[in-house]
Protein backbone atom coordinates (compact mmCIF):
# COMPACT_ATOMS: atom_id res chain seq x y z
CA UNK A 1 0.00 0.00 0.00
CA UNK A 2 2.76 2.41 1.40
CA UNK A 3 4.85 1.76 -1.72
CA UNK A 4 1.69 1.89 -4.63
CA UNK A 5 1.32 5.30 -2.67
CA UNK A 6 4.86 6.50 -2.97
CA UNK A 7 4.83 5.37 -6.54
CA UNK A 8 1.67 7.31 -7.28
CA UNK A 9 3.24 9.99 -5.19
CA UNK A 10 6.95 10.15 -7.44
CA UNK A 11 4.18 10.30 -10.57
CA UNK A 12 2.55 13.10 -9.08
CA UNK A 13 5.68 15.08 -8.25
CA UNK A 14 6.79 14.40 -11.51
CA UNK A 15 3.82 15.77 -13.64
CA UNK A 16 4.49 18.97 -11.28
CA UNK A 17 8.05 19.27 -12.38
CA UNK A 18 7.02 18.52 -16.21
CA UNK A 19 4.90 21.12 -15.68
CA UNK A 20 7.28 23.66 -14.31
CA UNK A 21 9.19 22.99 -17.79
CA UNK A 22 11.50 20.19 -16.62
CA UNK A 23 11.34 17.36 -18.94
CA UNK A 24 14.32 15.64 -18.21
CA UNK A 25 14.19 16.14 -14.61
CA UNK A 26 10.18 14.77 -14.35
CA UNK A 27 11.62 11.42 -15.76
CA UNK A 28 13.86 11.12 -12.59
CA UNK A 29 10.61 10.71 -10.90
CA UNK A 30 8.80 8.45 -13.33
CA UNK A 31 11.93 5.95 -12.78
CA UNK A 32 11.09 6.36 -8.98
CA UNK A 33 7.46 5.05 -9.65
CA UNK A 34 9.15 2.14 -11.26
CA UNK A 35 11.75 1.57 -7.93
CA UNK A 36 8.49 1.76 -5.31
CA UNK A 37 7.07 -1.33 -7.32
CA UNK A 38 9.98 -3.31 -7.68
CA UNK A 39 8.98 -6.65 -6.21
CA UNK A 40 12.57 -7.82 -5.29
CA UNK A 41 12.86 -4.56 -2.87
CA UNK A 42 9.24 -5.65 -1.56
CA UNK A 43 9.62 -8.67 -1.14
CA UNK A 44 12.73 -8.46 0.94
CA UNK A 45 11.10 -5.88 3.40
CA UNK A 46 8.39 -8.55 3.79
CA UNK A 47 10.99 -10.82 5.06
CA UNK A 48 12.30 -8.44 7.14
CA UNK A 49 9.32 -8.12 8.92
CA UNK A 50 7.96 -11.88 9.27
CA UNK A 51 11.96 -12.96 9.90
CA UNK A 52 13.37 -9.93 12.16
CA UNK A 53 9.70 -8.51 13.79
CA UNK A 54 10.72 -5.35 11.96
CA UNK A 55 8.65 -2.34 11.82
CA UNK A 56 7.52 -1.65 8.20
CA UNK A 57 9.50 1.91 8.03
CA UNK A 58 12.51 -0.22 9.12
CA UNK A 59 11.85 -3.18 6.64
CA UNK A 60 11.73 -1.40 3.66
CA UNK A 61 14.65 1.29 4.94
CA UNK A 62 16.62 -1.73 5.56
CA UNK A 63 15.56 -3.60 2.45
CA UNK A 64 16.53 -0.31 0.21
CA UNK A 65 19.96 -0.38 2.03
CA UNK A 66 21.19 -3.65 1.37
CA UNK A 67 20.69 -2.99 -2.55
CA UNK A 68 21.80 0.09 -2.25
CA UNK A 69 25.41 -1.15 -0.52
CA UNK A 70 25.54 -3.44 -3.89
CA UNK A 71 25.06 -0.79 -6.18
CA UNK A 72 27.79 1.68 -4.62
CA UNK A 73 30.50 -1.25 -4.91
CA UNK A 74 29.71 -0.95 -8.87
CA UNK A 75 32.18 0.73 -11.02
CA UNK A 76 29.60 2.58 -13.20
CA UNK A 77 29.05 6.04 -11.71
CA UNK A 78 25.25 5.77 -13.31
CA UNK A 79 24.61 2.52 -11.46
CA UNK A 80 26.35 3.70 -8.37
CA UNK A 81 23.95 7.01 -8.57
CA UNK A 82 20.97 4.69 -8.54
CA UNK A 83 21.62 3.68 -5.07
CA UNK A 84 21.01 7.28 -4.27
CA UNK A 85 17.40 6.63 -6.14
CA UNK A 86 16.52 3.46 -3.91
CA UNK A 87 17.43 5.08 -0.72
CA UNK A 88 15.03 8.14 -1.51
CA UNK A 89 12.20 6.23 -2.68
CA UNK A 90 12.70 3.99 0.30
CA UNK A 91 12.59 7.24 2.40
CA UNK A 92 9.89 8.43 1.18
CA UNK A 93 7.88 5.16 1.73
CA UNK A 94 8.81 4.93 5.26
CA UNK A 95 7.82 9.01 5.93
CA UNK A 96 4.52 7.73 4.61
CA UNK A 97 4.46 4.78 6.91
CA UNK A 98 5.61 6.58 9.87
CA UNK A 99 3.30 10.10 8.75
CA UNK A 100 6.02 12.35 8.32
CA UNK A 101 5.88 14.72 5.36
CA UNK A 102 8.18 15.76 2.96
CA UNK A 103 11.16 18.06 3.90
CA UNK A 104 10.86 21.63 4.86
CA UNK A 105 12.93 24.62 5.39
CA UNK A 106 12.14 26.73 8.74
CA UNK A 107 14.67 29.67 7.37
CA UNK A 108 17.12 30.41 4.28
CA UNK A 109 19.76 27.74 4.68
CA UNK A 110 22.57 26.18 2.82
CA UNK A 111 21.69 22.25 3.24
CA UNK A 112 24.53 20.11 4.38
CA UNK A 113 24.10 16.06 3.72
CA UNK A 114 25.86 12.97 2.83
CA UNK A 115 24.05 12.70 -0.45
CA UNK A 116 20.95 14.78 -1.67
CA UNK A 117 17.90 12.06 -3.08
CA UNK A 118 16.34 13.73 -6.20
CA UNK A 119 12.79 14.32 -4.29
CA UNK A 120 14.07 16.10 -1.80
CA UNK A 121 15.77 18.30 -3.76
CA UNK A 122 12.78 19.46 -5.98
CA UNK A 123 10.68 19.85 -3.30
CA UNK A 124 12.94 21.75 -0.94
CA UNK A 125 11.16 25.70 -0.85
CA UNK A 126 13.33 27.62 -3.42
CA UNK A 127 12.98 30.82 -1.26
CA UNK A 128 14.61 29.45 1.96
CA UNK A 129 17.54 27.34 -0.37
CA UNK A 130 20.68 29.39 -0.67
CA UNK A 131 22.50 26.60 -1.28
CA UNK A 132 23.79 23.14 -1.61
CA UNK A 133 27.05 21.41 0.18
CA UNK A 134 26.94 17.10 -0.53
CA UNK A 135 29.66 15.07 1.00
CA UNK A 136 29.41 12.29 -1.91
CA UNK A 137 27.42 12.65 -5.08
CA UNK A 138 29.38 13.92 -8.30
CA UNK A 139 28.30 16.42 -10.88
CA UNK A 140 26.42 13.82 -12.78
CA UNK A 141 24.55 12.91 -9.70
CA UNK A 142 20.48 13.85 -9.61
CA UNK A 143 21.28 15.89 -7.09
CA UNK A 144 23.68 17.98 -9.11
CA UNK A 145 21.37 17.82 -12.30
CA UNK A 146 18.33 19.03 -10.44
CA UNK A 147 20.42 21.84 -8.40
CA UNK A 148 21.93 23.36 -12.09
CA UNK A 149 18.76 23.22 -13.83
CA UNK A 150 17.26 25.83 -11.04
CA UNK A 151 20.65 27.45 -10.92
CA UNK A 152 20.73 26.76 -6.99
CA UNK A 153 24.61 26.77 -6.23
CA UNK A 154 25.96 23.28 -5.47
CA UNK A 155 29.13 21.73 -4.54
CA UNK A 156 29.38 17.79 -4.26
CA UNK A 157 32.20 15.27 -3.55
CA UNK A 158 33.45 17.35 -0.50
CA UNK A 159 35.33 14.83 1.62
CA UNK A 160 35.16 15.67 5.21
CA UNK A 161 32.09 17.66 5.09
CA UNK A 162 29.75 16.29 7.42
CA UNK A 163 32.42 15.71 9.96
CA UNK A 164 33.45 18.82 10.06
CA UNK A 165 30.22 20.46 10.58
CA UNK A 166 29.41 17.99 13.14
CA UNK A 167 32.31 18.95 15.10
CA UNK A 168 31.74 22.41 14.55
CA UNK A 169 28.59 22.08 16.35
CA UNK A 170 24.82 22.84 15.68
CA UNK A 171 24.17 25.89 14.75
CA UNK A 172 27.74 26.16 12.71
CA UNK A 173 27.76 28.42 9.64
CA UNK A 174 29.15 27.29 6.18
CA UNK A 175 29.90 29.09 3.36
CA UNK A 176 29.86 27.75 -0.33
CA UNK A 177 31.31 29.01 -3.86
CA UNK A 178 29.49 27.27 -6.22
CA UNK A 179 32.37 28.28 -8.89
CA UNK A 180 35.33 27.20 -7.29
CA UNK A 181 33.80 24.69 -5.07
CA UNK A 182 35.66 26.04 -1.71
CA UNK A 183 33.46 25.12 1.06
CA UNK A 184 34.27 26.71 4.30
CA UNK A 185 32.78 25.94 7.73
CA UNK A 186 32.39 28.26 10.50
CA UNK A 187 34.11 31.18 8.35
CA UNK A 188 35.91 33.82 10.21
CA UNK A 189 35.65 38.03 9.52
CA UNK A 190 38.32 37.46 7.36
CA UNK A 191 36.61 34.14 5.48
CA UNK A 192 33.35 36.41 5.51
CA UNK A 193 35.13 39.11 3.98
CA UNK A 194 36.87 37.21 1.05
CA UNK A 195 33.66 35.69 0.26
CA UNK A 196 32.06 39.01 0.15
CA UNK A 197 34.52 39.99 -2.72
CA UNK A 198 34.12 36.80 -4.24
CA UNK A 199 30.43 37.17 -4.33
CA UNK A 200 30.66 40.92 -5.63
CA UNK A 201 33.06 39.77 -8.12
CA UNK A 202 30.65 36.57 -9.23
CA UNK A 203 28.01 39.64 -9.62
CA UNK A 204 29.88 42.02 -11.63
CA UNK A 205 31.17 39.17 -13.70
CA UNK A 206 27.92 37.87 -14.61
CA UNK A 207 26.73 41.68 -15.31
CA UNK A 208 29.65 42.05 -17.61
CA UNK A 209 28.75 38.74 -19.56
CA UNK A 210 24.68 39.65 -19.82
CA UNK A 211 26.01 42.94 -21.27
CA UNK A 212 28.68 41.21 -23.67
CA UNK A 213 25.77 38.86 -24.43
CA UNK A 214 25.29 40.56 -27.96
CA UNK A 215 28.67 40.74 -29.02
CA UNK A 216 30.13 38.38 -31.84
CA UNK A 217 33.21 35.98 -31.17
CA UNK A 218 35.36 38.17 -33.52
CA UNK A 219 39.13 37.98 -33.73
CA UNK A 220 40.76 41.11 -33.44
CA UNK A 221 41.28 41.19 -37.28
CA UNK A 222 37.81 40.18 -38.54
CA UNK A 223 37.62 36.31 -38.61
CA UNK A 224 33.84 35.19 -37.06
CA UNK A 225 33.31 31.96 -34.71
CA UNK A 226 30.13 31.31 -34.13
CA UNK A 227 29.48 30.09 -29.95
CA UNK A 228 26.76 27.63 -29.63
CA UNK A 229 25.51 25.54 -26.63
CA UNK A 230 25.20 22.41 -25.58
CA UNK A 231 21.54 21.56 -23.91
CA UNK A 232 20.40 18.38 -21.89
CA UNK A 233 16.71 19.69 -21.96
CA UNK A 234 14.06 22.53 -22.88
CA UNK A 235 14.70 24.09 -19.38
CA UNK A 236 18.29 24.96 -20.20
CA UNK A 237 17.41 26.94 -23.48
CA UNK A 238 16.76 30.13 -21.91
CA UNK A 239 19.67 30.69 -19.64
CA UNK A 240 22.39 29.67 -23.14
CA UNK A 241 20.11 32.39 -24.94
CA UNK A 242 20.52 34.92 -22.08
CA UNK A 243 24.28 34.27 -22.79
CA UNK A 244 25.00 34.86 -25.86
CA UNK A 245 24.53 31.30 -27.62
CA UNK A 246 23.77 31.70 -31.25
CA UNK A 247 21.95 28.16 -31.80
CA UNK A 248 22.60 24.66 -29.83
CA UNK A 249 25.48 22.58 -31.14
CA UNK A 250 24.62 19.52 -29.25
CA UNK A 251 21.49 18.49 -28.00
CA UNK A 252 22.22 15.78 -25.76
CA UNK A 253 18.90 13.52 -25.93
CA UNK A 254 19.85 10.45 -24.15
CA UNK A 255 18.50 12.14 -21.07
CA UNK A 256 15.20 11.72 -21.69
CA UNK A 257 15.85 8.24 -21.94
CA UNK A 258 17.80 7.57 -18.87
CA UNK A 259 15.83 6.88 -15.70
CA UNK A 260 12.72 5.06 -16.85
CA UNK A 261 10.94 1.80 -17.53
CA UNK A 262 10.67 2.43 -20.87
CA UNK A 263 11.54 4.54 -23.86
CA UNK A 264 9.87 7.74 -24.34
CA UNK A 265 6.98 8.17 -26.61
CA UNK A 266 7.23 10.08 -29.70
CA UNK A 267 4.70 12.80 -28.69
CA UNK A 268 7.31 13.21 -25.93
CA UNK A 269 10.41 13.65 -27.52
CA UNK A 270 8.68 16.32 -29.84
CA UNK A 271 7.64 18.00 -27.05
CA UNK A 272 11.00 18.33 -25.69
CA UNK A 273 12.73 19.19 -28.73
CA UNK A 274 9.91 21.39 -30.23
CA UNK A 275 10.57 23.37 -27.06
CA UNK A 276 14.50 23.91 -27.45
CA UNK A 277 13.92 24.54 -31.17
CA UNK A 278 10.82 27.29 -30.55
CA UNK A 279 13.12 28.28 -27.42
CA UNK A 280 15.96 29.23 -30.06
CA UNK A 281 13.93 29.51 -33.78
CA UNK A 282 15.50 31.08 -36.11
CA UNK A 283 18.73 30.07 -34.73
CA UNK A 284 19.57 26.10 -35.39
CA UNK A 285 19.07 23.22 -32.89
CA UNK A 286 21.58 20.75 -33.58
CA UNK A 287 19.59 17.39 -32.15
CA UNK A 288 22.06 14.27 -31.71
CA UNK A 289 20.64 10.73 -32.31
CA UNK A 290 20.53 9.03 -29.01
CA UNK A 291 24.20 7.65 -27.92
CA UNK A 292 23.40 5.26 -25.07
CA UNK A 293 25.97 2.47 -23.99
CA UNK A 294 29.10 3.07 -23.13
CA UNK A 295 29.03 4.62 -19.75
CA UNK A 296 25.12 5.56 -20.47
CA UNK A 297 23.53 1.98 -19.86
CA UNK A 298 19.90 1.53 -20.24
CA UNK A 299 18.00 -1.37 -19.25
CA UNK A 300 15.06 -1.65 -21.58
CA UNK A 301 17.41 -1.48 -24.05
CA UNK A 302 18.82 -4.81 -23.08
CA UNK A 303 22.80 -4.39 -23.97
CA UNK A 304 24.31 -7.87 -23.02
CA UNK A 305 26.73 -7.14 -20.27
CA UNK A 306 29.70 -6.38 -22.26
CA UNK A 307 33.38 -6.53 -21.15
CA UNK A 308 34.40 -2.96 -22.39
CA UNK A 309 31.14 -1.13 -23.20
CA UNK A 310 33.08 1.79 -24.29
CA UNK A 311 34.16 -0.70 -27.44
CA UNK A 312 30.97 -2.47 -27.35
CA UNK A 313 27.24 -1.52 -28.90
CA UNK A 314 26.97 1.69 -28.05
CA UNK A 315 24.83 5.01 -29.90
CA UNK A 316 24.55 4.29 -34.00
CA UNK A 317 25.62 0.17 -32.99
CA UNK A 318 22.39 -0.12 -31.76
CA UNK A 319 20.18 0.52 -34.66
CA UNK A 320 21.17 -2.84 -35.81
CA UNK A 321 18.68 -4.31 -33.51
CA UNK A 322 16.78 -1.59 -32.53
CA UNK A 323 15.70 0.69 -35.36
CA UNK A 324 12.52 1.54 -34.40
CA UNK A 325 14.25 3.18 -31.51
CA UNK A 326 16.05 5.89 -34.51
CA UNK A 327 13.24 5.83 -36.21
CA UNK A 328 10.91 7.10 -33.70
CA UNK A 329 13.39 10.03 -32.26
CA UNK A 330 13.95 10.55 -36.02
CA UNK A 331 10.23 11.47 -36.65
CA UNK A 332 9.70 13.66 -33.90
CA UNK A 333 12.80 15.35 -34.90
CA UNK A 334 11.33 16.01 -38.53
CA UNK A 335 8.12 16.97 -37.16
CA UNK A 336 10.30 19.66 -34.30
CA UNK A 337 11.74 21.02 -37.58
CA UNK A 338 8.34 22.26 -38.26
CA UNK A 339 8.68 24.85 -35.67
CA UNK A 340 12.40 26.12 -36.58
CA UNK A 341 15.73 25.21 -37.76
CA UNK A 342 16.68 21.56 -36.72
CA UNK A 343 19.91 19.63 -37.52
CA UNK A 344 20.50 15.96 -37.02
CA UNK A 345 23.43 13.90 -35.74
CA UNK A 346 24.46 10.12 -35.39
CA UNK A 347 27.07 9.79 -33.30
CA UNK A 348 29.71 7.25 -32.87
CA UNK A 349 29.81 7.10 -36.68
CA UNK A 350 32.89 4.90 -37.63
CA UNK A 351 32.71 4.83 -41.65
CA UNK A 352 30.65 5.33 -44.65
CA UNK A 353 28.67 1.94 -43.87
CA UNK A 354 27.42 4.13 -40.56
CA UNK A 355 27.07 7.07 -42.60
CA UNK A 356 24.26 4.90 -45.38
CA UNK A 357 22.66 3.66 -42.00
CA UNK A 358 21.33 7.04 -40.56
CA UNK A 359 20.48 8.08 -44.05
CA UNK A 360 18.43 4.79 -44.39
CA UNK A 361 17.03 5.19 -40.73
CA UNK A 362 16.07 8.75 -42.08
CA UNK A 363 14.74 8.31 -45.01
CA UNK A 364 12.20 5.45 -43.46
CA UNK A 365 11.18 7.93 -40.96
CA UNK A 366 10.61 10.55 -43.52
CA UNK A 367 8.41 8.15 -45.53
CA UNK A 368 6.42 7.46 -42.63
CA UNK A 369 5.62 10.65 -41.66
CA UNK A 370 4.63 11.27 -45.26
CA UNK A 371 2.69 8.48 -45.76
CA UNK A 372 0.56 9.58 -42.59
CA UNK A 373 0.18 13.32 -43.55
CA UNK A 374 1.97 14.41 -41.10
CA UNK A 375 3.87 18.49 -40.69
CA UNK A 376 6.85 18.15 -40.53
CA UNK A 377 9.58 20.30 -41.40
CA UNK A 378 13.18 19.82 -43.49
CA UNK A 379 16.26 18.19 -41.64
CA UNK A 380 19.56 18.87 -42.34
CA UNK A 381 21.81 15.38 -41.25
CA UNK A 382 25.34 15.23 -40.02
CA UNK A 383 27.72 13.08 -38.10
CA UNK A 384 29.52 13.15 -35.59
CA UNK A 385 33.52 12.65 -35.80
CA UNK A 386 34.69 11.11 -32.67
CA UNK A 387 36.51 7.75 -34.04
CA UNK A 388 39.41 8.04 -35.34
CA UNK A 389 38.54 5.89 -38.35
CA UNK A 390 35.94 8.39 -38.99
CA UNK A 391 38.53 11.01 -39.24
CA UNK A 392 41.25 9.34 -41.75
CA UNK A 393 38.60 8.03 -44.30
CA UNK A 394 36.52 11.29 -44.17
CA UNK A 395 36.62 11.77 -47.76
CA UNK A 396 34.34 8.43 -48.16
CA UNK A 397 31.53 9.86 -46.58
CA UNK A 398 31.39 13.71 -46.04
CA UNK A 399 29.59 13.93 -50.04
CA UNK A 400 26.63 12.82 -48.08
CA UNK A 401 26.50 14.79 -45.13
CA UNK A 402 25.63 18.31 -44.33
CA UNK A 403 27.87 18.65 -41.61
CA UNK A 404 30.43 17.34 -38.96
CA UNK A 405 30.79 17.69 -35.24
CA UNK A 406 33.95 17.06 -33.77
CA UNK A 407 33.48 14.85 -30.32
CA UNK A 408 36.44 15.59 -28.68
CA UNK A 409 35.95 14.15 -25.80
CA UNK A 410 35.35 10.64 -27.35
CA UNK A 411 38.10 11.39 -30.44
CA UNK A 412 40.71 11.46 -27.27
CA UNK A 413 39.95 8.61 -25.62
CA UNK A 414 39.60 6.39 -28.94
CA UNK A 415 42.76 8.11 -30.03
CA UNK A 416 44.76 7.45 -26.74
CA UNK A 417 43.09 4.26 -25.50
CA UNK A 418 42.38 5.93 -22.27
CA UNK A 419 39.14 5.67 -20.46
CA UNK A 420 37.46 9.10 -20.19
CA UNK A 421 35.81 8.29 -16.87
CA UNK A 422 39.16 6.64 -15.37
CA UNK A 423 40.50 9.63 -12.89
CA UNK A 424 43.57 7.24 -12.68
CA UNK A 425 44.64 8.51 -16.44
CA UNK A 426 44.56 11.95 -16.29
CA UNK A 427 47.58 12.65 -17.98
CA UNK A 428 46.04 11.35 -20.86
CA UNK A 429 43.22 13.54 -21.18
CA UNK A 430 44.06 17.25 -22.37
CA UNK A 431 42.43 17.76 -25.73
CA UNK A 432 45.59 19.35 -26.67
CA UNK A 433 47.69 16.23 -27.07
CA UNK A 434 49.79 17.20 -30.14
CA UNK A 435 47.88 13.71 -31.48
CA UNK A 436 44.02 15.41 -31.04
CA UNK A 437 45.05 18.85 -33.15
CA UNK A 438 46.74 16.62 -35.73
CA UNK A 439 43.56 14.65 -35.87
CA UNK A 440 41.39 17.30 -35.86
CA UNK A 441 43.54 19.42 -38.27
CA UNK A 442 43.00 16.33 -40.75
CA UNK A 443 39.07 16.94 -40.04
CA UNK A 444 39.10 20.41 -40.78
CA UNK A 445 41.19 19.71 -43.84
CA UNK A 446 38.62 16.91 -45.36
CA UNK A 447 35.79 19.06 -44.34
CA UNK A 448 37.11 22.44 -46.08
CA UNK A 449 37.72 19.91 -49.12
CA UNK A 450 34.09 18.81 -49.46
CA UNK A 451 32.67 22.21 -48.37
CA UNK A 452 30.83 20.70 -45.34
CA UNK A 453 30.86 22.66 -42.17
CA UNK A 454 32.89 21.05 -38.82
CA UNK A 455 31.89 22.51 -35.06
CA UNK A 456 33.63 20.69 -32.36
CA UNK A 457 31.09 20.08 -29.71
CA UNK A 458 33.71 18.36 -26.85
CA UNK A 459 34.56 19.70 -23.62
CA UNK A 460 37.93 21.11 -25.50
CA UNK A 461 35.46 24.10 -27.02
CA UNK A 462 34.95 25.12 -23.36
CA UNK A 463 38.48 24.98 -22.77
CA UNK A 464 40.15 29.03 -23.93
CA UNK A 465 43.29 27.25 -24.42
CA UNK A 466 41.65 25.12 -26.31
CA UNK A 467 39.16 27.26 -28.46
CA UNK A 468 41.65 29.06 -29.47
CA UNK A 469 43.82 26.04 -30.97
CA UNK A 470 40.62 24.84 -32.71
CA UNK A 471 40.27 28.80 -33.82
CA UNK A 472 43.86 28.48 -34.76
CA UNK A 473 43.65 25.42 -36.41
CA UNK A 474 40.50 26.09 -38.90
CA UNK A 475 37.16 24.96 -37.06
CA UNK A 476 34.99 28.45 -36.78
CA UNK A 477 31.82 26.39 -34.99
CA UNK A 478 32.43 26.01 -31.24
CA UNK A 479 29.72 24.00 -28.86
CA UNK A 480 30.18 24.26 -25.04
CA UNK A 481 28.17 24.54 -21.72
CA UNK A 482 26.57 28.08 -22.08
CA UNK A 483 28.50 29.12 -18.84
CA UNK A 484 32.16 28.66 -20.87
CA UNK A 485 30.79 31.01 -24.25
CA UNK A 486 31.84 34.41 -22.02
CA UNK A 487 35.54 33.19 -21.40
CA UNK A 488 35.77 31.46 -24.97
CA UNK A 489 34.48 34.99 -26.86
CA UNK A 490 36.33 37.09 -24.47
CA UNK A 491 40.03 34.70 -25.18
CA UNK A 492 39.12 35.02 -29.04
CA UNK A 493 37.90 38.45 -28.93
CA UNK A 494 42.03 39.35 -27.71
CA UNK A 495 43.54 37.57 -30.45
CA UNK A 496 44.33 37.56 -34.15
CA UNK A 497 44.18 34.68 -36.46
CA UNK A 498 47.56 34.84 -38.04
CA UNK A 499 48.81 34.97 -34.04
CA UNK A 500 46.59 31.61 -33.52
CA UNK A 501 47.54 30.03 -36.99
CA UNK A 502 51.15 30.74 -36.30
CA UNK A 503 50.22 28.97 -32.64
CA UNK A 504 48.49 25.88 -34.27
CA UNK A 505 51.26 25.24 -36.67
CA UNK A 506 53.82 25.37 -33.81
CA UNK A 507 51.30 23.32 -31.82
CA UNK A 508 51.35 20.50 -34.02
CA UNK A 509 54.92 19.71 -33.89
CA UNK A 510 55.03 19.91 -30.13
CA UNK A 511 55.91 16.79 -28.03
CA UNK A 512 53.59 17.01 -25.07
CA UNK A 513 50.03 18.61 -24.42
CA UNK A 514 51.67 20.93 -22.15
CA UNK A 515 53.63 22.15 -24.46
CA UNK A 516 51.08 22.68 -26.89
CA UNK A 517 48.91 24.60 -24.26
CA UNK A 518 51.45 26.97 -23.34
CA UNK A 519 50.93 28.09 -27.35
CA UNK A 520 48.04 28.93 -26.26
CA UNK A 521 47.30 29.62 -22.96
CA UNK A 522 49.72 32.77 -23.60
CA UNK A 523 46.83 34.87 -25.36
CA UNK A 524 44.08 34.09 -22.33
CA UNK A 525 44.08 36.22 -19.07
CA UNK A 526 43.44 34.01 -16.34
CA UNK A 527 41.81 36.51 -14.42
C1 LIG B 1 32.17 13.98 -27.30
O1 LIG B 1 32.42 12.77 -27.28
O2 LIG B 1 33.05 14.85 -27.40
C2 LIG B 1 30.78 14.46 -27.17
C3 LIG B 1 30.50 15.73 -27.34
O3 LIG B 1 29.82 13.57 -26.83
P1 LIG B 1 29.64 12.95 -25.36
O4 LIG B 1 30.53 13.72 -24.42
O5 LIG B 1 28.21 13.10 -25.04
O6 LIG B 1 30.09 11.54 -25.57
MG1 LIG C 1 30.85 11.34 -27.61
Amino acid sequence: MAAAAAASASLALGEQIRRGGHEAEAEIFSAHAAIADDPELLDDASERIRRDGASAADAILGAARRVADELKELQDELLRGRAEDILDVADNIARRLSGSGSATLAEPVIVIARDLPPSVTATLPRDKLLGIALEESSATSHAAILARAYRIPAVVGVTGLLAAVNEAGAAVEITIDGSSGAVVVDPDASDLAALARRESEVRSDRARDEADAALTATTRDGTVVTLLANVGGPSESEPAIAIGAQGVGLFRTEFLFLERATPPSEDEQLAAYSAVVSAFAPRPVTIRLLDVGGDKPIPYLQIPNEANPFLGVRALHLAQDRPEVFITQLRACYRAAAVGPVKVMAPMVADAADVAIMLDLAGRAKQQLRDERRAFGEVELGVMIEIPSAVLIADTYLGDIAFASLGTNDLLQYTLAADRGNANLDRYRDPLHPALLHLIYTAVQATARAGVPLSVCGEMAADPDAALALVGLGVRLLSMVPSSIPAVRRAIRGVTLDELRDAAAAALAERTAADARARFARFVSKG
